[in-house]
């Protein structure tokens, strides 16, 4: 059985492979190719207007005759057509520089590549007439490899092109075969070569852009999931409400500015009454959602401004920042008194629910901490429990 020299499955798969991930970067590629191209283009209309310069003095000024004139000629028009291309290349290029991400980013780059390689040809084709080198096209199918990235199936077909333009138009100005033969063979090399190097280029640059694209978004979800942790840390899993050490640092910070501008705080303590009924009877999921519930309420009683925490097990604290105990107790009063009206529905079935409420300020002069509030807020929620419960003290 013959056995082949590669293994051309898995070579096309590769191919098939790398042809997926070029096409998620041609788009970028368009960007890089026009962003160059407008300054090469500058450039290479220098070079040109400064080439047909030089050719065009040393035909006024100086003696020449036969192919040396020929050839001077052909060098001068050769330069001034690139020149004026190129000021056509540098309308364009201006003219479509927010459309790189669509057809232009293709379609300019690849009409800039051909022009210059037609360039380079035309140049080592004059040159015949009086050297047998071929110095342009090798120096134009380096710069073509190098200087703007093309997909490697475009890059075949521009570089296949320009063997086959530079076989042709060659034997058309170099008569000896020797040097014909000579610049044939290293014509169709330096083509090899620009398109090795096009490929190598083209394959390293959709790598790193591919790998730059992995690496973002793989931040972002970092990012995303540390944002989550913070908040995490910030807020009671099971109510959403703060947890206890968010709500005692926010409650501190908030009774310093209290004292600084004089205005009374109030602070309030929820209890469920008689919870562990709940669990019991119904569960502790049916408990759970109980709990959700009377948090949703109580944060949806009170202003933004205020604030609502869970301390634990069936505990809430709500703070309300400068609020005077009469208004703190009629709030207080109303969230008791929505509670008690709003069951939750625990199983598809209504399950009322009551609270006790402990109720304690600050005086608006007084250097009172969180510790001490807590304290007489807690006193007030036993009393409200020793006094039958559902109410507020
Ligand atoms: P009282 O009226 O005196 O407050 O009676 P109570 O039953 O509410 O008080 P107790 O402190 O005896 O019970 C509180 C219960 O809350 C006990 C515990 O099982 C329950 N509990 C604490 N944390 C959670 C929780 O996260 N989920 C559920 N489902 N239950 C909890
Ligand atoms: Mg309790
Ligand atoms: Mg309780």
């Amino acid at each position: 059985m013959l056995s082949l020299p590669f293994d051309w499955p898995a070579l096309r798969f590769k191919l098939r492979q790398w042809a997926r991930e070029h096409d998620q970067v041609v788009p970028q590629a368009g960007e890089i190719n026009l962003a160059r191209m407008r300054i090469l283009t500058p450039l290479l209309c220098g070079l040109s207007a400064l080439s047909t310069l030089v050719f065009a003095f040393r035909l006024l000024l100086l003696e020449s005759s036969g192919a040396s004139r020929d050839w001077l000629f052909g060098l001068l028009w050769a330069h001034l057509a690139m020149g004026l291309l190129m000021l056509v290349f540098m309308g364009l290029t201006h003219h479509l520089r927010h459309d790189a991400r669509r057809l232009a980013g293709r379609l300019l780059p690849l009409a800039w590549l051909v022009t210059e390689l037609v360039y380079a040809t035309v140049l080592a084709c004059i040159d015949q007439w009086v050297t047998p080198n071929i110095t342009p096209f090798v120096l134009g199918c380096m710069l073509a490899g190098l200087l703007l990235h093309l997909r490697p199936r475009e890059s075949a077909m521009l570089f296949a092109l320009a063997a086959g333009g530079f076989m042709a138009g060659i034997g058309l100005t170099q008569a000896q075969p020797d040097n014909l033969l000579s610049n044939r063979v290293n014509g169709v090399c330096a083509c090899l070569l620009g398109l090795t190097l096009s490929v190598l280029l083209w394959r390293k640059f959709a790598v790193i852009t591919l790998q730059q694209r992995a690496l973002e978004k793989a931040n972002q979800a970092l990012q995303t999931k540390q944002r989550e942790l913070e908040r995490l840390t910030r807020v009671d899993g099971l109510t959403a409400l703060l947890n206890r050490a968010t709500f005692v640092e926010l409650t501190r910070n908030e009774l310093a500015r209290a004292r600084r501008q004089g205005t009374p705080t109030t602070l309030l303590l929820l209890d469920l009454d008689h919870f562990k009924q709940v669990n019991d009877t119904w569960g502790h999921p049916a408990g759970d959602e109980v709990l959700r519930h009377v948090a949703a309420l109580c944060a949806g009683t009170v202003r933004s401004t205020d604030l609502v925490g869970r301390l634990g097990g069936e505990e809430f604290i709500i703070l309300l920042p400068a609020t005077r105990p009469e208004a703190g107790r009629v709030l207080a009063e109303k969230l008791r008194l929505r509670i008690q009206n709003t069951p939750a529905q625990v199983q598809g079935r209504p399950l009322g629910i009551c609270v006790s409420i402990g109720l304690a300020s600050t005086a608006p002069d007084a250097e009172a901490s969180f510790d001490t509030l807590y304290a007489a807020a807690d006193q007030a929620l036993y009393q409200a429990k020793q006094w039958g419960r559902n109410r507020v003290v």
